[in-house]
C-alpha cells in the first residue's frame, strides 16, 4: 500500500501550480488524464490569458516561453448584440496561446519529487482510516493509493466535488467549440450575445490560421442552439465552412457566492472544481492559479484548521468573483447591455 501526504486529482493550471509550490517535505502524487501526445485528452478552451492571469504569472516569476504563443495577438474584442445587431469594439490585452501547450508547460515546472501519473484516470475516491483511498486506472491497470489530504483540481466536472459534496450545486452550461480554417480577411476576436439561443455568451478567436467559434449553452438542445446561432452569425459575415474539429465540455458559471465550494475535512477544491470562474466572461485561468497558490501556502504552513484557513485565504478571490456577478446584468440583460453599448463607454472607435 502506497501512502502519500497529498493526492492531487487533475493537472490543469490549478493542479500544476499547486504541485509546483508544495513544500518538498510532502510526499505528493498527482493524477491527470491528459497526455502529451496528439489524440489524448485536451481541455477545450479559448486559450486567452487575461491581464489578471498575466499579473498572477508575473507574481510567480513565470515568463511565458514564446513557443506557447499563437498568431496573431489581437487587442480588441468585437462585441456583438445579435438581436439588435449592435457592434462595439473594446480593448482587451489578452495573450493568445495554445492552451494544450500551456498546460504541458505548467506541468513541466512541477518539481521532480512529485510523482506524476499522466494519462491516468481517477475512478473512485473513498474515505478510509489513512484519510483517502484513491483508485485510478493507468495503461489498463487499476491501482489504489492512500493519502492524508485530497485536492480536487479536476475542473468543471470534478469527481472529487461530486463524491464529497454532491449537494453543492453550481450553475453549469455545455461549452461547444468548433475549429475551422480561417477565411476571414482580418483575424479578430468576438464576444456574442444572443438571448434567443443562450443566456450566457459565445465567442470567436482567430488562432494560427484557424478560426474557433464556441459558446456556452444550456444543456438542453445545446447542439441545436449552437447551430442556430452559427446560422445567424453567417448572416452578418461570419465564415465557417467545414469544421476541422468539434469539442465540448461543461463550464461552470457561479450565480451566487454560496455556490463556491472550497472543501471540508481534508478535502480541498481549487480552480474550476471549486467554482472559481468569472460569471461574466467565463475566464478561469487566473482564479485557478490564485486558488492553487493560496492552498499551497496553507498546506506548507501545516498549522491550524487547514480547511478553514484555505476558505479564509480565498475570501479575496471570492469577493472579486462576486463583483463580477454584480457586473453580469450590464452584460447579459439585453436592455442594459444595449444602453451600455450605445453609450460607447470605453469602446474603441474603429477607423
Ligand atoms: C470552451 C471554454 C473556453 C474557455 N476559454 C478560456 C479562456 O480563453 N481563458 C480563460 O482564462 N479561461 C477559459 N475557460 C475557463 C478555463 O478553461 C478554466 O477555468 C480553467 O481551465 C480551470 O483550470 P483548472 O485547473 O481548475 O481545471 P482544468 O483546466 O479543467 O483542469 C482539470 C484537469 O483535471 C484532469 N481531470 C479531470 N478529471 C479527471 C479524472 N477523473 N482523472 C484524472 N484527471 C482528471 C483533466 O485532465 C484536466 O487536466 C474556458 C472554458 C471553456 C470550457
Amino acid at each position: 500500500m502506497e501512502f502519500y501526504d497529498v493526492a492531487i486529482i487533475g493537472l490543469g493550471p490549478a493542479g500544476s501550480i499547486l504541485a509546483r509550490f508544495l513544500d518538498s517535505r510532502y510526499r505528493v502524487i498527482a493524477i491527470d488524464k491528459k497526455c502529451g501526445e496528439e489524440g489524448g485528452f485536451q481541455k477545450p478552451c479559448g486559450g486567452l490569458i487575461s491581464s489578471e492571469a498575466q499579473k498572477v504569472l508575473a507574481s510567480f516569476d513565470l515568463p511565458l516561453p514564446k513557443e506557447l504563443l499563437v498568431d496573431p495577438q489581437i487587442f480588441a474584442v468585437k462585441t456583438i448584440d445579435l438581436k439588435s445587431r449592435l457592434i462595439q469594439h473594446y480593448q482587451r490585452c489578452y495573450i493568445n496561446l495554445d492552451r494544450h501547450k500551456f498546460d504541458l508547460w505548467l506541468e513541466s515546472l512541477i518539481p521532480s519529487g512529485v510523482e506524476i501519473h499522466s494519462h491516468a484516470v481517477c475512478k473512485q475516491i473513498k474515505r478510509d482510516k489513512s484519510g483517502f483511498a484513491v483508485t485510478y486506472s493507468e495503461n489498463g491497470d487499476i491501482d489504489t493509493i492512500h493519502a492524508k489530504y485530497l485536492v480536487g483540481a479536476d475542473g468543471a466536472n470534478s469527481l472529487v466535488r461530486r463524491t464529497f459534496f454532491p449537494n453543492k450545486k453550481i450553475r453549469q452550461y455545455l461549452a461547444i467549440q468548433q475549429w475551422f480554417t480561417e477565411t476571414h480577411q482580418n483575424p479578430f476576436y468576438s464576444c456574442i450575445f444572443d438571448p434567443e439561443t443562450t443566456d450566457c455568451c459565445a465567442w470567436s478567436i482567430s488562432k494560427d490560421r484557424q478560426f474557433i467559434y464556441g459558446g456556452a449553452f444550456p444543456a438542453k438542445h445545446a447542439k441545436e442552439r449552437f447551430e442556430r446561432q452559427k446560422q445567424k452569425l453567417e448572416k452578418i459575415g461570419f465564415r465557417f465552412g467545414k469544421p476541422l474539429k468539434t469539442e465540448a465540455c461543461l463550464v461552470l458559471r457561479p450565480f451566487a457566492p454560496w455556490e463556491f465550494c472550497c472543501g471540508e475535512d481534508n478535502v480541498f477544491l481549487i480552480g474550476e472544481a471549486a467554482g472559481f470562474v468569472s460569471p461574466s466572461s467565463l475566464e478561469g485561468i487566473s482564479s485557478a492559479l490564485v486558488s492553487a497558490k493560496g492552498l499551497s501556502s496553507v498546506l506548507n504552513s501545516g498549522s491550524g484548521n487547514l480547511n478553514r484557513r484555505y476558505w479564509v485565504g480565498t475570501m479575496g478571490l471570492r469577493m472579486k468573483l462576486f463583483l463580477k456577478m454584480l457586473k453580469c446584468p450590464f452584460m447579459y440583460r439585453p436592455f442594459l447591455r444595449r444602453l451600455v453599448m450605445k453609450s460607447g463607454l470605453q469602446s474603441i472607435k474603429m477607423k
